[in-house]
């Protein structure tokens, strides 16, 4: 069995004392189970005043992207080696926001894949497909060609160490939720492909479901065989949200 990680995004939301509430309310209500994991990614500027609040807490601290390169003349750029140095273990990479309004390739995804756990940080890889795709039948290609610019640099053993994230761009901050039926789907096409490479680490890889993950969708969306628990964007701003999407994991169905 895996166990379910429930990640919030908190995209460029925030300041000290909004962080400072969000993070407290949140730790005083963790999910009493070894096997729920709850993760939070707050921009940049404050991810050293969170770790302070989380560090020797079961709350983990992630980015929310983070650069290709190591060090050197990239202004503006952060390097994974910094995220470590500030305490995050995990970093989101290639969500669909970065990809759509920065440019970010599946060649650049793959580069900052890489460099993050060279890093020693665990990637939380986005992958995921528009309306558009969707309503034209390309939803796999799509995956397929997002997950195989990874695979193919990375090697398919890097997912040994690695958090993959389905979020269907026409379910994210729409409210529109994909079904559990079709998120599933998606899913098990992931785990297969990941399987025709190697069936441990497809077995192994957690995949979280992202798109309008709230409190009361949320168990239907975790009973699923392929779901692994949420990336959560909206809902993860209020702890009372965030935890009731935590909550869910411990009951799914
Ligand atoms: C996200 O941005 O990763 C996300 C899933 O957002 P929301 O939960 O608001 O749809």
């Amino acid at each position: 069995m895996r166990d379910i990680l429930v990640a919030g995004n908190w995209k460029m939301n925030g300041s000290n004392a909004a962080n400072a509430e969000l993070v407290d309310g949140i730790l005083a209500g963790l999910p009493a189970s070894d096997s729920v994991h709850l993760l939070i990614c707050p921009p940049f500027p404050y991810l050293a005043a969170v770790a302070e609040k989380v560090t020797g807490t079961r709350l983990a601290l992630g980015a929310q992207n983070v650069s290709q390169h190591e060090s050197g003349a990239y202004t503006g750029e952060v390097a994974p080696s910094m995220l470590r140095d500030t305490g995050c273990s995990h970093v989101i990479i290639g969500h669909s926001e970065r990809r759509a309004m920065f440019g970010e390739t599946s060649d650049i995804v793959a580069a900052k894949f890489l460099s993050a756990q060279d890093a020693g940080l665990v990637p939380v890889m986005c992958v995921g497909e528009t309306l558009e795709q969707r309503e034209s039948g390309q939803t796999e290609v799509v995956i397929d060609e997002q997950l195989g610019a990874v695979i193919d640099a990375a090697g398919i053993a890097a997912f040994g160490d690695a958090i993959i994230a389905y979020e269907p761009v026409w379910a994210i901050g729409t409210g529109k939720t994909a079904s559990p039926e079709q998120a599933q789907d998606v899913h098990r096409h992931i785990r297969a492909a990941l399987a025709e490479k190697d069936k441990d680490i497809a077995a192994g890889v957690q995949i979280l479901y992202g798109g309008s993950v709230k409190g009361d969708n949320a168990s239907g969306l975790f009973a699923m065989p392929d779901i692994d628990g949420g990336l959560i964007g909206g809902a993860s701003l209020k702890a009372a949200d965030f935890l009731a999407i935590a909550n869910a994991a411990l009951s799914p169905g």
